[in-house]
């Protein structure tokens, strides 16, 4: 299973992109229809809202009257609060229950308006956005859903911004066009992208990518973060870190278009239960449990871990768990700081990667590179030494 987190500002145009998802197949769980459905006539929802609120908050046909709950709910903090400890926690049990009975190798949609405020992102294998602008929007929903202008405006303004929604995007979908050319590019992201990760989940299958060395990507570091907050949700408490390592944390070198990513547990004895998590969350094994060694440090188990990799096929990336304080988990942290440091050595380096990824195969690749790694290791371990690296906190 995967699950993806729809959203996107009121007005935007969800309801478009849910439809095409599901008329393709995805498993929908609509947020909005939870939140009515917890509250309506009979529940034990509606019962706890009258016994907080009072009887006037029922309309004459026994349903909740929406925006006289609203004028006592919404007067501070403390009424909020109030509300929210009745309803988070019965749209949280359903929501539970709906995972529960999904299909095993379903693309579970998530549509949840307010995904980004609740700072929810890192709960998805995916997060996908959908965008029109301000003016639009308003536009949008006086024309469709008669909403005063006044109204929509002010409702938006309480929303998360476009930039904070761009910061958790792994799909930006723009919805500037009409609602056909949205249904298209949404139908392409669901054939080209969920159903591949969904089937390589199911299969324990890591995403394909190319041994090709591509120029920087200034957005590498913003993709990585977004993998490094759902690392560190799946991870679990043994995890103490995740870095953005290798050469796509270091800016301006050119590089595979690949992410690595570090996981740092404290003993040799997480490995394995973090390693099931990452498993359990979309980054199946590559069955690597050890670095190759490099310089004085012989002793094996300073260079155990976990291998993984993403199996999303719209963001190849690779993920290192080590343990804390060994000698390939300071080395990664030390290397990067080292190649971002001595701008000489980074093109040294990107030369080296250009010349062994001419053959496009790992182990032609890792021929090349090797020899100019095993070099540079006492250089970065000097290094080190020389300018009292220490690690970063993370
Ligand atoms: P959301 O669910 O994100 O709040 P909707 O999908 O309901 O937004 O879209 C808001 C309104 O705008 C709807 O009434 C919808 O029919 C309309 N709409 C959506 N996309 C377009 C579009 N591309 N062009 C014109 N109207 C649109």
């Amino acid at each position: 299973m995967i699950r993806i987190g729809l959203t996107g500002g009121i007005g935007a145009g969800k309801s478009t992109v849910a439809r095409t998802f599901v008329d393709r197949g995805a498993y929908l769980i609509d947020s909005d229809v939870i939140a009515r459905e917890v509250v309506a006539p009979g529940t034990e929802g509606l019962a706890a809202l009258i016994e907080a609120f009072g009887t006037d908050i029922v309309a004459e046909d026994g349903s909740l009257d929406r925006p006289a709950l609203a004028a006592r709910a919404f007067v501070d903090d403390e009424q909020r609060a109030v509300l929210n400890a009745i309803t988070h926690p019965l749209v949280g049990a359903r929501t539970w229950e709906l995972l529960t009975a999904a299909p095993a190798d379903a693309v579970v949609v998530q549509d949840i308006p307010l995904l980004v405020e609740n700072g929810l992102a890192p709960m998805f294998n995916l997060v996908v956005i959908v965008y029109a602008d301000t003016e639009t929007r308003i536009a949008r929903l006086a024309e469709h859903r008669g909403m005063a202008p006044a109204d929509a405006r002010a409702r938006i303004a309480a929303q998360a911004t476009d930039e904070q929604r761009r910061a958790v995007a792994d799909v930006w979908l723009d919805n500037s066009g009409d609602p056909a050319a949205l249904a298209e590019a949404a139908a392409v992201v669901w054939d080209e992208r969920l159903i591949p990760f969904a089937a390589n989940v199911t299969a324990q299958r890591i995403a394909p990518s190319r041994y090709e060395i591509v120029e920087s990507d200034p957005s590498w570091p913003d993709q990585a973060r977004r993998l490094a907050a759902r690392l560190r949700l799946v991870a679990g408490a043994e995890a103490i870190g995740v870095d953005h390592v290798g050469s796509t944390a270091v800016p301006g070198l050119a590089a595979k278009d690949v992410i690595d990513l570090q996981v740092t547990v404290a003993r040799p004895d997480d490995l394995d239960a973090v390693s099931a998590r990452l498993v359990e969350a979309g980054f199946p094994a590559t069955g690597y449990t050890s670095d190759e060694p490099h310089g004085d440090v012989v002793d094996p188990a300073a260079w155990i871990k976990r291998g993984h990799g993403s199996a999303d096929p719209g963001r190849p990336a690779n993920v290192h768990v080590r343990v804390d304080g060994a000698a390939n988990q300071t080395f990664a942290l030390q290397f990067r700081d080292f190649l971002i440091a001595e701008a000489q050595v980074r093109s040294e380096y990107e030369a080296v990667k250009r010349a062994a990824a001419r053959t496009g195969e790992r182990e032609a690749y890792l021929a090349v590179k090797e020899p100019w790694f095993a070099a540079t290791y006492p250089r970065v371990r000097e290094w080190a030494a020389l300018t009292g690296w220490s690690a970063p906190a993370t």
